[in-house]
């Protein structure tokens, strides 16, 4: 069987004040470290903000995201700053296999309208502000994944549970409808084991690949949630959080045994064949910066152990 891929959840620390500068460091440093499917490594800022920049009804009122109107896609997909990034990076790199994150309609919708919604939207619980959001996400999915991109669809809060998860869970069918599905995945961190959070999932008819954490220590009993009938029979494939982002030095760094004991385990529940990548288990904007070159040395050296 072929190698397992490697791939990074999207952020990492800001290498360099100037920004395709940076984004050239960023780039170097996953190839440095063997990283099968790069990202652009977030570099432009945190996950919300380009949102507020690119879409009509979404602000920024003294650093905090806010719902101002209807939120629609304000120019073209191509002005997308992601977008943008992503062409920068293949013009330089043709040969790169690359994956975008894009935040999710409830990760968006919720941590922008929870601050405050000042009209169009009844409250955070109006569910037009998230499928207005994913409209907006769709032909940016597009674009990304048409300039050769895979895309990323993150949705972190969906691990939290909704009465309405199962329609939540849809708008990100509704993204990605009309596109090659083995293009797109979703991740949702955190624990993923109540509210059938990981069924709902599973139903995706447009989306391949759900990548979730297995390695931290709230993430560890997502193993008891996966199996391989299901994964299957949604023909599903599974991205493999094999390494915590959350030490706090280097001696509590997941060493490479314990990364392939974690992918074994993993495997042993779900199949080899059907783990499309292994990735740290989140993005690792908020890890600590010296910690980041040793988690990925030895997540390479604990999936080249695993094989
Ligand atoms: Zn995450």
């Amino acid at each position: 069987m072929a190698p397992l891929q490697t791939t990074t959840i999207g952020s990492l620390y800001r290498f360099d004040p100037e920004l395709l500068r940076s984004i050239d460091e960023a780039i170097k440093f996953q190839r440095e470290h063997r990283i099968d499917i790069l990202s652009d490594g977030e570099q432009r800022t945190d996950m919300i903000s380009y949102f507020a920049e690119s879409f009509d009804g979404l602000g920024v009122e003294g650093g905090i995201p806010v719902v101002s109107g209807r939120i629609a896609l304000m120019n073209g997909p191509d002005e997308f700053s992601k977008v943008k990034d992503l062409k920068y990076i293949m013009s330089k790199y043709p040969d790169l296999r690359l994956k975008v994150a894009i935040t999710g309609p409830t990760t968006l919708g919720m941590t922008c309208g929870s601050r405050k919604i000042r009209s169009h939207y009844k409250n955070l619980l109006d569910f037009r502000l998230y499928e207005d959001i994913a409209d907006a996400l769709a032909p940016i999915a597009g674009a990304l994944i048409h300039s050769g991109a895979l895309v990323q669809l993150d949705e972190p809060f969906l691990s939290q549970g909704y009465k309405d998860l199962e329609a939540r869970v849809k708008l990100l069918d509704r993204i990605a409808e009309g596109l090659p599905r083995d293009k797109v995945s979703t991740h949702v961190c955190g624990y993923v084991g109540g509210h059938g959070v990981v069924d709902h999932l599973l139903r995706l008819e447009n989306v391949s690949t759900l990548s979730f954490a297995f390695a931290g220590r709230v993430e560890m009993p997502n193993i008891a949630h996966i199996f391989r009938k299901s994964f299957e029979d949604n023909d599903k494939k599974l991205g493999a959080g094999c390494i915590s982002v959350t030490p706090l030095a280097e001696a509590e760094v997941n060493t490479p045994e314990k990364v392939a004991s974690k992918l074994s385990e993993i495997s042993s529940k779900v199949g080899r064949e059907n783990i499309a990548y292994a990735h740290p288990d989140c993005g690792m904007r908020a890890t600590a910066k010296s910690l980041v070159p040793i988690i990925l040395r030895n997540m390479r050296a604990g999936v080249d152990q695993f094989g």
